[in-house]
């Protein structure tokens, strides 16, 4: 069995011990992404920190987890996966990026996990969602009919026709 998540991490230690956190975190500890999208699933956490620089810590991996979103053509529910690259860099209070990477203030502050988890799983979900083009009706336009190909059903005819069979008359 896995360690649970931490709970919280301060950045510079986690880096300086090249931290691997990996798991889910427990139901309820993203609040305001259920409140956004249902969630459907735990969310799956895969985080590396490493130091580098004098003041650094990057942050990578990645997030994932199942959502109830609404389809905003056709107004449906519809369930989708949410996956977010992570990719951000703790440092000190105004310091920036040399690699134009997002940048948090607070390498020496207790970072609640589910909260660093939350955030950057609600900038990475899309604004819109949509079912993909061709799965939906909008409300007010007919769904396309499938033409139902009606025949008279011959269960051995096509056999009879392959063995060389002459069809009754
Ligand atoms: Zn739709």
């Amino acid at each position: 069995m896995r360690d649970p998540l931490p709970e919280t991490i301060i950045p510079r230690r986690a880096g300086q011990q090249a931290l691997t956190v990996s798991g889910s975190l427990p139901e309820g500890a993203t609040p305001r992404l259920t409140e956004s999208f249902g969630v459907r699933a735990p969310v799956t956490v895969n985080l590396r920190f490493g130091a580098y620089g004098d003041d650094k810590v990057l942050v990578t991996g990645q997030l994932m987890t199942r959502v109830m979103g609404q389809c905003q053509r056709c107004l449906e529910p519809f369930e989708a996966g949410l996956e977010t690259e992570v990719e951000v860099e703790f440092g000190l209070e105004n310091s920036c990026s040399d690699r134009g990477r997002e940048i948090i203030p607070g390498i020496d502050r207790e970072l609640n996990l589910a909260e660093f988890v939350e955030d950057e799983l609600l900038l990475g979900a899309p604004m819109v969602a949509l079912h993909d083009e061709g799965t939906c009706v909008p409300p007010g336009e007919a769904p396309v009919q499938k033409a139902v190909v009606a025949g008279r059903r011959r269960p051995f005819g096509e056999l009879g026709s392959l063995l060389g069979r002459k069809e009754p008359d």
